[in-house]
């Protein structure tokens, strides 16, 4: 019988156990076939506080991994499969594949993937200049041209980003209509530096390892063209990894509710992480979750009172 299961081994999840093994108890991570989340996928971190050289995402995520062992963490890198969460309160029993285990508290720390556009050439050029995050990679764009793919909340929030750095930002949304909030839009069209491009779509990403060119497709003149541009911000939505959660609360998106405290609907499960998060959605507001999360699990399981 474990104290925590943590599901999830990307900054929440491996904050989560750090905290939750120095607090004395016995912690498992069931980190998934592939450990570490998106900082895996990544190049160069430069806003993660700590490293003001910057650090590569996947030595980071080594670093943390490392950490939460020192302290007792077992880490299995194997895929959740099930749980009984529809029976609210624990302790549970949680399945992989291979093997249950049970725990008194679980931390669901699964994160979000980007929704990428899907077109050739983005896939293999993540990274070196197509992106899905402004506040990480907004400085590699200084005097620069780039795009900003999207018409929510999140490609204005990038677009605006963008203009602190890059010479010129053209927003190309697939039609004429927005899902982002009046005021967000309102500051994009005023913005001299973002030029919107409607009814558009990019079919390809080209240039020579790095982005140098895309083809774009008018959806209402059916016509085909092609711009020179030196990065691709891609936002359009993420998708939260909480399909396999049944029982647990989530919202028309799929990301975890939250009722209080990191808890979730089921007593004894709590969430943190990009799983619940589709605002700030940063290694370090995660790895912030993660210790939250901990650190709520453990007053729960000491029947502490909840001070909130
Ligand atoms: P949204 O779902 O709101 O918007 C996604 C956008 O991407 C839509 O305009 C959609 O186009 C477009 N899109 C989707 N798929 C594709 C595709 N394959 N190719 C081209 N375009 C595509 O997601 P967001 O991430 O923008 O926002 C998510 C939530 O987070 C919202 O509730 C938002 O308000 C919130 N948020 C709030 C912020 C804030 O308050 N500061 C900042 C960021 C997000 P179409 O409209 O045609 O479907």
């Amino acid at each position: 019988m474990y104290d925590v299961l943590i599901i999830g081994s990307g900054p929440a999840g491996l904050t989560a156990a750090v905290y939750n093994t120095r607090a004395d108890l016995k912690t498992i991570i069931l980190a998934g076939s592939k450990w570490g989340g998106q900082l895996q996928l990544t190049t160069l971190v430069e806003n993660f506080p700590g490293f003001p050289e910057g650090i590569q995402g996947p030595d980071l995520m080594t670093a943390m991994r490392k950490q939460a062992e020192k302290f007792g963490a077992e880490i299995v890198e194997r895929d959740f499969v099930s749980a009984d969460f529809s029976k609210q309160k624990g302790p549970f029993t949680v399945k992989t594949a291979e093997k249950e285990y049970q725990a008194k508290a679980v931390i669901i720390a699964t994160g979000a993937d980007t929704k990428w556009l899907g077109v050739p050439g983005e896939k293999e050029r993540i990274g070196h200049g197509v992106s899905s995050c402004a506040p990480c990679d907004a400085p590699f764009f200084k005097g620069k041209n780039v795009i900003v793919v999207g018409g929510g909340d999140s490609a204005m929030e990038e677009a605006l980003v963008l203009t602190n750095f890059a010479m010129s930002v053209t927003l190309v949304h697939r039609s004429d209509s927005f899902k982002a909030s009046e005021i967000m839009l309102k500051r994009v069209k005023e913005n001299p530096k973002i030029k919107i491009v409607l009814d558009t779509q990019i079919t390809e990403i080209l240039g020579d390892q790095k982005v140098e060119k895309v083809k774009l497709h008018n959806n209402k003149t059916n016509e085909d063209s092609q711009m020179a541009i030196d990065g691709i911000f891609v936002a359009i939505g993420h998708i939260p990894n909480s399909v396999v959660f049944e029982g647990i609360a989530k919202d028309e998106k799929g990301f975890i509710k939250v009722e209080n405290h990191y808890r979730t609907n089921v007593e004894g499960v709590f969430v943190a992480g990009d799983v619940h998060d589709h605002e700030y959605k940063q290694a370090i507001t995660a790895a912030g979750f993660g210790c939250a999360a901990a650190l709520e699990a453990e007053k729960w399981l000491r029947g502490m009172p909840d001070l909130g």
